[in-house]
């Protein structure tokens, strides 16, 4: 019986020190053995770029302006969006991340779709808005970026972009977090930072017509407290005593961004609003600061879409 508690033991000890086995060097170098291996597998990462690939890169655009939906290819459709969001003589780094961005949402889109019986839309806060020309700048970017796309997952990211942002952009949700709060550059030199819209007392009325509000004589008393979102934009807004989110406050009075304020004047309002645009992901006002400043395409992208891969597109 005693023998084979200590064959027990044995046995015991025996299976416990196998797994080291593995960090050994024959040669007896134990030292040398185990940084070798990390740099191997290191190397190996460095060299594995991740691949997507695309059978179909024919695109159903919904134009909002005209009402009517048209099939485009995708690089197309990249150089024609980017010639609307972007000014020609921009710096390249900055026209191929927003380029990568464009592709990106756009095979995002095709593969999970959130409309229905076409891919894309002209509207700028759901998708990119699309001028009906192109030039060879445009399509030069386009053609020069046609093989990269940014993947989340394995799969290629909502990759949306506004124009201006104040402070901070917006996350998107919890299941999106690639779209989540980025501090931007300081972007007050842009004409786009600010805009002012004044209103009189009756224009600002008719504009809450279809909510239904109680307005009452003094409009000193119309417009209530806010509530912020985390990328500090306008969540709600009371007005006469009723909760309007801020994007249907926004959109009654016409306005750019959801990070405004209101003040009274003595015949209206005025309304500062900083920022344009829907507020996710990349600022391209940001993204012309970086690039200016000698960042390249893959530090704006990976600065505004975090936790993304750069991926190579396989058509
Ligand atoms: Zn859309």
């Amino acid at each position: 019986m005693k023998n084979y508690i200590v064959l027990f033991f044995v046995l015991a000890l025996w299976c416990a020190f196998l797994p080291c086995l593995r960090f050994i060097d024959l040669s007896g170098d134990v030292s040398a053995s185990v940084p070798s291996c990390s740099a191997e597998e290191s190397a190996e990462a460095e060299t594995a770029t991740p691949c997507f690939s695309a059978a179909d890169t024919r695109l159903v655009l919904y134009v909002k302006e005209t009402n009517t939906a048209k099939s485009v290819e995708l690089e197309e459709y990249v150089a024609c969006a980017l010639a609307a969001v972007m000014a020609e003589d921009s710096p390249v780094e900055a026209l191929k991340a927003q380029a990568i961005a464009i592709r990106s949402l756009a095979l995002n889109r095709k593969h999970s779709p959130v409309h229905h019986g076409f891919d894309m839309c002209t509207d700028p806060f759901c998708c990119y808005p699309v001028a009906e020309t192109t030039s060879a700048t445009y399509i030069n970017i386009a053609t020069e970026t046609d093989d990269v796309i940014l993947c989340y997952r394995g799969a290629p990211v909502m990759a949306l972009s506004h124009l201006s942002s104040c402070i901070s952009t917006e996350a998107y949700g919890e299941e999106y977090p690639y779209l989540s709060c980025v501090r931007v550059e300081d972007e007050k030199g842009f004409a786009c930072y600010k805009t002012l819209y004044s209103y009189t007392k009756g224009d600002f009325k008719r504009r809450f017509e279809k909510n239904n509000i109680a307005f009452t004589e003094d409009h000193n008393t119309w417009v209530g407290e806010s509530l912020f979102t985390d990328g500090n934009r306008v969540r709600k807004i009371t007005l006469c005593g009723t909760e309007l989110t801020g994007d249907r406050f926004a959109a009654a009075l016409g306005l750019d961004s959801l990070c405004f304020s209101v003040t009274p004047t003595e015949h209206g309002f005025d309304v500062v609003c900083y920022g344009s645009g829907n507020g996710y992901g990349m600022s391209r006002c940001s993204a012309l600061i970086m690039a200016a400043h000698g960042a390249d395409y893959a530090k704006i992208l990976q600065r505004f879409y975090p936790n993304t891969v750069i991926t190579k597109l396989i058509k």
